[in-house]
C-alpha cells in the first residue's frame, strides 16, 4: 500500500496537476490568475475549464455534478444533476457548460436564512469558488461554491470567510509596504484543524435514541472506571480501530486531504486526526469533508463516529484545535520570529496585531465557538475556560516586557538596560512551552485557538480572527501613515509599546483551570461569557457591527440574520434534547424501573407464599427504594415537560434561549441525576439500551 500513496493521493481531486495536464495553456494561465489573484473569470475560460473538468470527472467514474456549499446549518449541502443531456437522435450526450460550473440556482427556501430571504423569493445562488479544488465523491463531481440570496446576501459560511481573507490580505499588504516590503501581492491565512471524535459500535448506537436524535447521551451512569487512569491517551490502537484509521487516511488522501497524525485521545473510544495545514478556505472545506468521510468510513467498520462536543458525561468531550497563521503568498510565515532585526520587526507587528485583536474582540471569538454542545466543555476543566486569553510562553513574554520597558533583550535571552536607545529585540523561536489550558496559545510560529467544538465548521472562528486582525493592522497602518523612513523603527517601537500597554491584560501564561484565574480575569476586565445565550447578544454590539461593516464581511442585515439563526439553532437543539429525554424516560427507563420493581416484589411474594418465615427484608427495602426513585423520576419528568412547553410559548428568541439555558437544562440535569442513580440498581439486561460501560469499554 505504501508505494501506492503518491499514486492515490489527490486522485479524486481536480488539482493543479490535473489542470495543467488537461487545460490548454492559455486557459490554465487565465484560471491560475483567477485563483491566485482573485480576478474575474471570463465565460470562455469557464467553458473550457468545464469541458476539461467534465472529461476528467467522467474518466474517474462520475455521472453527476453538484454545487457543494455550506449553508448556515453547519453542514454541507449538495443537489446532484447528471451530466446527461438529450442528444439530436434520441440519444444522450454528456454535457457540462461554463455557466453550470460558475453558477447554480438551488431552491433555497428550506435553508436557514434568519429572515433574509422571504419564501416568495426562494431562489438562492451558488457561485464557484475556484480557489478550493473540485473533487469527486460518490460518483459526483463536487464543485465548492459560495451560497447567497437573490439580492446577494451571504447565506453560508464560505462567503464571509472569503471576504475576511480578502480584508486581511489587503491590510497585511498595506502594512508590509510600510515596513519596506513593496512587492507583496497578497497574504493568506493558513489553518490546520486537529479533529477529535468518538467511535462507538453501531449496534449500540442504534439502541440509543439520545445519540440518534441529539448526538449525545442524555442518560447514563458512569462505570467504575472512566478516564482517570489516562491509559487511553496515545495508547496502542486496537486492531479494528487501526483498520478504520487506515481506510480513513486512504479515503482522505484520495481527496487530496493531507491527513498526517492520528492517535487515541484522553477519553475511552476517543481519537484525533490532524492534517497538514492549508490556506484557510481550503482547510475549511477539507475539514467539512473530513468529518463526512469519518462518518462514512466508520459505518463500513461497524462503528458510528460521534462528532458531538460532549457525547458522554463524566469523560472528556471533543474539540477542534484551530492552528492558524498568516503567510505571504508563496513566502514567509509572518508569525515566524525571524533571524534578522527586520524580520523581527515584521514578526512583532503581526504578533501585536493578533494580541490586540484577541483583546478587542475576545467577545466575538468567544461567540464564534458558542453552541449548545460546546457549552458543556468550555470552562469545564477539560477544555479551555470561557475566558479568552493568550498564552505566549515565558520567553516571548519577556521579550515583550523588555520592549515595553525600553530594555534590550540580547541574544542569550538576557535583558539589558539600554539607556535611551530604542532597539527592537532579538527573538528566537521557542516551541518548548506548552499550556493545554489556554484557549489561544502561541506555538512557535502559529497560534492555536483551542476553544472550537468538534462538530463546528471552522469557517466562523476564522472569519472573526481574520477580520479582527485586519482591523488592528488597519489601525497600525493609520498610525504609521506619513512617518519618514528614517523615523520608522522608532515609530513602530512606540506604536508597539502603546499597543502592548493597552492589551497586555489578555496575556496569561498560567493555569486557566483555576478559580484564581477567573477572579484575576475579572479584575483585568476580561469577558467571561459562560453560555451561548450569554454571549450571543455581543454580535449586535456596536463595536462588532462596525467591525464587520467596515471590512465588508457582513452587512447589518446579514449580522441580524445570523444572530437570529444562532438563537434559533440553540433553542431547537435544546428542545429536541428535552423531548428526547422525556421520551426515553416515558417509554424506556420508567418501564424498565417498573418492571424491575415488579420482579422484586414478585420475589418477595413468592418467598412468603413458599415459607412465611423467610425474610423478605432486602426485597422490601429495594422495592421501596425503586419505588421512591420511580416517583421522583416521574415528578421531575413532569416538570421538564411543563417547562419545555413553557419555553415553546416564548416568542422573543433571546428570552427563549435564556429560558432553555436556565430552566430546561437544569430540569434535564436534575432528572438525569436521579435516573442515573436509579440505573445503579437495575440489572443491565433489564435496561432497554446499552450502558456507558458497554458503549465505552467493549468496543
Ligand atoms: P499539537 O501539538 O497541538 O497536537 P500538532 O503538531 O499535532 O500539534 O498539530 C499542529 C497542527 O498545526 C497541524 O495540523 C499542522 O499542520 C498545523 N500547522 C503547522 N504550521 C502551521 C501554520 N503555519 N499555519 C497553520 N497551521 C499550521
Ligand atoms: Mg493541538
Amino acid at each position: 500500500m505504501n508505494s501506492k500513496i503518491p499514486e492515490i493521493y489527490g486522485s479524486l481531486v481536480f488539482n493543479d496537476k490535473v489542470m495543467r495536464d488537461k487545460l490548454p495553456k492559455d486557459i490554465y494561465k487565465a484560471l491560475r490568475k483567477t485563483i491566485d489573484n482573485n480576478t474575474h473569470l471570463e465565460i470562455d475560460v469557464a467553458n473550457a475549464v468545464a469541458v476539461a473538468m467534465k472529461e476528467w470527472a467522467i474518466e474517474n467514474g462520475a455521472t453527476h455534478f453538484t454545487h457543494w456549499f455550506q449553508p448556515l446549518t453547519g453542514y454541507t449541502a449538495e443537489k446532484h444533476d447528471s451530466f446527461i443531456s438529450p442528444g439530436p437522435c434520441g440519444d444522450i450526450i454528456m454535457d457540462f457548460s461554463g455557466k453550470e460550473l460558475v453558477k447554480g440556482e438551488p431552491d433555497a427556501s428550506s435553508f436557514p436564512s434568519g429572515g433574509l430571504r422571504a419564501t416568495f423569493e426562494a431562489r438562492g445562488y451558488t457561485n464557484w469558488d475556484p480557489t478550493s479544488p473540485a473533487f469527486i465523491k460518490d460518483k459526483t463531481l463536487c464543485i465548492p461554491t459560495a451560497f447567497c440570496s437573490y439580492s446577494g446576501e451571504a447565506l453560508d459560511k464560505k462567503t464571509p470567510l472569503l471576504r475576511s481573507m480578502e480584508a486581511l490580505s489587503k491590510e497585511a499588504v498595506k502594512m508590509l509596504k510600510i515596513l519596506g516590503k513593496e512587492n507583496v501581492s497578497g497574504v493568506s491565512t493558513t489553518v490546520g484543524p486537529e479533529q477529535e471524535y468518538f467511535l462507538i459500535d453501531e449496534e449500540d448506537y442504534k439502541l440509543r435514541k439520545d445519540l440518534i436524535f441529539t448526538g449525545r447521551t442524555l442518560l447514563g451512569a458512569m462505570p467504575p472506571k472512566g478516564q482517570e487512569m489516562e491509559d487511553h491517551y496515545f495508547g496502542a490502537l486496537k486492531p479494528r480501530v487501526s483498520e478504520f484509521m487506515h481506510e480513513l487516511d486512504e479515503e482522505l488522501w484520495k481527496l487530496g486531504i493531507p491527513a498526517k497524525t492520528k492517535h487515541n485521545e484522553v477519553a475511552p473510544c476517543q481519537h484525533e486526526l490532524a492534517p497538514v495545514f492549508d490556506t484557510t478556505n481550503v482547510a475549511v472545506d477539507r475539514n467539512q469533508l473530513t468529518m463526512e468521510v469519518m462518518k462514512k468510513v466508520a459505518k463500513k467498520h461497524g462503528y458510528v463516529c460521534l462528532l458531538h462536543e460532549k457525547p458522554f458525561a463524566g469523560v472528556n468531550g471533543s474539540g477542534k484545535h484551530n492552528n492558524w497563521s498568516i503567510s505571504i503568498n508563496g513566502g514567509d510565515n509572518l508569525l515566524d520570529p525571524g533571524k534578522t532585526p527586520d524580520e523581527n520587526i515584521q514578526f512583532l507587528v503581526f504578533l501585536m496585531a493578533v494580541i490586540s485583536a484577541v483583546d478587542d474582540y475576545a467577545d466575538l471569538l468567544r461567540l464564534s465557538v458558542a453552541s449548545a454542545g460546546n457549552d458543556h466543555r468550555l470552562g469545564a476543566n477539560e477544555a479551555p475556560p470561557a475566558i479568552i486569553s493568550i498564552f505566549l510562553g515565558d520567553e516571548l513574554t519577556a521579550v515583550l516586557d523588555a520592549l515595553e520597558k525600553d530594555k534590550l533583550f540580547d541574544k542569550k535571552g538576557r535583558v539589558q538596560l539600554e539607556m535611551g536607545a530604542k532597539v527592537l529585540p532579538h527573538i528566537f523561536r521557542d516551541t518548548t512551552d506548552r499550556n493545554r489550558t489556554s484557549p489561544f496559545a502561541f506555538t512557535g510560529n502559529k497560534f492555536e485557538f483551542r476553544s472550537l467544538g468538534s462538530s463546528f465548521s471552522v469557517a466562523g472562528p476564522n472569519t472573526v480572527l481574520n477580520t479582527a486582525v485586519a482591523e488592528e493592522l488597519s489601525k497600525f497602518s493609520e498610525e504609521l501613515k506619513g512617518v519618514p523612513k528614517s523615523k520608522l523603527n522608532e515609530a513602530v517601537h512606540e506604536m508597539l509599546k502603546k499597543a502592548l500597554k493597552a492589551h497586555k491584560r489578555v496575556i496569561f501564561n498560567g493555569n486557566g483551570y483555576t478559580d484564581e484565574w477567573v477572579k484575576e480575569a475579572e479584575k483585568r476586565g476580561l469577558y467571561n461569557f459562560k453560555s451561548t445565550p450569554d454571549v450571543l447578544p455581543q454580535l449586535l454590539a456596536k463595536k462588532n457591527v462596525e467591525l464587520f461593516k467596515k471590512h465588508g464581511i457582513y452587512s447589518e442585515t446579514e449580522i441580524h440574520a445570523r444572530y437570529e439563526i444562532m438563537l434559533e439553532n440553540y433553542c431547537k437543539t435544546l428542545h429536541i434534547e428535552a423531548l428526547t429525554l422525556q421520551d426515553m424516560i416515558n417509554k424506556q427507563f420508567a418501564p424498565a424501573l417498573m418492571a424491575y420493581t415488579d420482579e422484586v416484589v414478585g420475589t418477595a411474594l413468592s418467598k412468603k407464599s413458599l415459607l412465611k418465615t423467610l425474610s423478605t427484608e432486602a426485597e422490601e427495602k429495594l422495592a421501596a427504594q425503586l419505588s421512591d426513585y420511580y416517583t421522583e423520576i416521574l415528578k421531575r419528568n413532569e416538570k421538564l415537560k411543563k417547562d419545555t412547553e413553557k419555553a415553546q410559548k416564548i416568542t422573543d428568541s433571546l428570552k427563549q434561549a435564556v429560558f432553555y439555558h436556565e430552566t430546561v437544562i437544569k430540569d434535564m440535569e436534575e432528572l438525569r441525576k436521579v435516573a442515573d442513580e436509579a440505573e445503579g440498581l437495575i440489572p443491565e439486561d433489564l435496561l432497554p439500551y446499552p450502558t456507558y460501560e458497554q458503549m465505552l469499554f467493549y468496543v
